[in-house]
């Protein structure tokens, strides 16, 4: 197999500028310079010209070309809009009554340019190369779910269970139809070239070149979160119904002999297990690896391990009202139904004065109580009451306290444990398959 190239859509819009330093060929011509497109008729408007697309190819591998008012971050605090510079093809397609530009380029560089800027450039090698197998894993099975879905097009994926009393949902990723993966959030944030790549990085990739994660032949689905909390999670706690061989609920520790797992989907141990703080790779308070995940380390709140999340009546009727869009009226009690192997909870059971209702998976729970989203489901509700509702019935709690273990679904790969694991000497191979049981590593190219 040879590198493949992969397209990423960078902005849409009824306009765009560009520059392009060095010589480009485009509909036979050779240009260079400054040029705008505009959306007209159903065409891209180019020198007076219209078209259905264009694609300026670099003559040289070295050429760049730079794209004017790109927004990042979109829907973030820091939302803004920047030039941003690219190698490789630039593609203008028309979609739905607007332009949108396409960063056509080899799967590598690509790379090289999505870890740099996710991870903090004194990260060690080895746990680079880890995230560098999992990002090429997770790019290469979109791209080919992309060509197969053109093919065959979509099955009909239910993402939720809803009865009278109940809503299961999960949020698993849209896929692009008109490129592989966005430049956003959405998918991985890339901004070309426009910032330094780190060394570190390069060398990453490139000892990794090709490499990918497989079980029985077929790439793995290698999902990671910041920190597991101790135990990692299984797939169908956070979406669909299906579990896969690779990842299983296990203690993020290696040792002979192995750490006891205990059955956190049991309630009494999932409370001890969350209101101790038991060993394991993720369980660190070292600021130098810390800064390696968390970009904005001095900004961030480190203590993720354990947590804690209060709240008044007044606060916790009025979120969960809002955010479930339901008048349960006073929240009379949370009651974990049902949670995986990290004592992550997949069920939660609302009970309020006006209505009784049960939501899940991980995220929609997430979501629900708080005015973002908690770092974690695995959480234990403690009640407080106030004198006066003593004799009442029901007795309505004045504050609910959250204790919660983790960030993030903790399925898949730990990034907090596997940052301490490449500290510790680990290679990546052995961080890999710490974290996804049984699977192999392949170079494709
Ligand atoms: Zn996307
Ligand atoms: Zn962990």
């Amino acid at each position: 197999m040879k590198q493949p190239e992969v397209s990423v859509g960078i902005v849409t819009g009824q306009e765009m500028s560009f520059n392009l330093t060095g010589q480009y060929t485009a509909k036979g011509e050779t240009v260079s310079g400054e040029h705008k497109v505009c959306y007209k008729e159903g065409g891209i408007n180019w020198n007076g010209t219209l078209y259905q697309e264009l694609t300026f190819n670099p003559s040289q591998k070295d050429n760049c070309f730079s794209l004017n008012d790109v927004t990042i971050g979109i829907d973030f605090h820091w939302e803004r809009k920047e030039t941003q510079v690219f190698k490789g093809i630039l593609h203008i397609i028309v979609d739905e009554g607007k332009l949108c530009a396409i960063n056509i380029l080899p799967v590598e560089d690509y790379l090289v340019s999505v870890i740099s800027s996710e991870m903090s450039a004194n990260a060690s090698l080895e746990f680079l190369k880890a995230h560098a197998v999992i990002s090429r894993s997770w790019l290469i099975a979109q791209m080919k779910r992309r060509k197969d879905d053109d093919k065959n097009h979509k099955d009909n994926f239910f993402s939720f269970r809803k009865t009278e009393n109940s809503l299961i949902r999960w949020y698993d990723r849209d896929d692009h139809t008109l490129f592989d993966v966005c430049a956003d959030d959405h998918c991985q944030r890339y901004q070309g070239i426009t910032r330094a790549s780190s060394p570190q990085v390069i060398t990453a990739v490139k000892e990794t070149l090709g490499e990918v994660l497989t079980y029985n032949g077929t790439i793995c689905d290698a999902r990671f979160s910041k920190c597991c909390g101790g135990v990692t999670e299984l797939f169908s706690t956070c979406w669909e119904d299906i579990d896969l061989p690779y990842i299983k609920g296990k203690r993020d520790y290696i040792s002979n002999p192995p750490l006891k797992l205990p059955d956190l989907t049991q309630e009494s141990a999932a409370r001890k297990w969350i209101e101790s703080s038991p060993h394991s790779f993720c369980n660190t308070s070292n600021k130098r690896i810390l800064s390696q995940i968390l970009n904005n380390y001095d900004q961030e709140t480190t203590d993720f391990y354990r947590w804690k999340v209060e709240y008044t009546q007044e606060e916790i009727s009025s979120l969960i009202n809002r955010k479930l869009k339901s008048d349960f009226g006073e929240i009379i009690d949370l009651v974990p139904v049902k949670r995986g192997p990290s004592g992550r909870l997949q069920e939660l059971q609302i009970v309020g004065t006006l209505k009784t209702f049960t939501i899940g998976k991980e995220l929609l729970i997430r979501r629900a109580l708080s005015e973002t989203h908690l770092f974690s489901s695995a959480f234990v509700v403690d009640k407080e009451y106030s004198e006066e509702s003593e004799g009442t019935s029901p007795r309505i709690p004045s504050r609910f306290i959250l204790h919660g273990a983790g960030w993030g679904h903790g399925v898949g790969l730990c990034q907090i444990g596997a940052a301490v694991m490449g500290e510790r000497g680990y290679k990546y191979d052995e961080i890999l398959l710490h974290y996804y049981d049984n699977a192999k590593i392949d170079k494709l190219y």
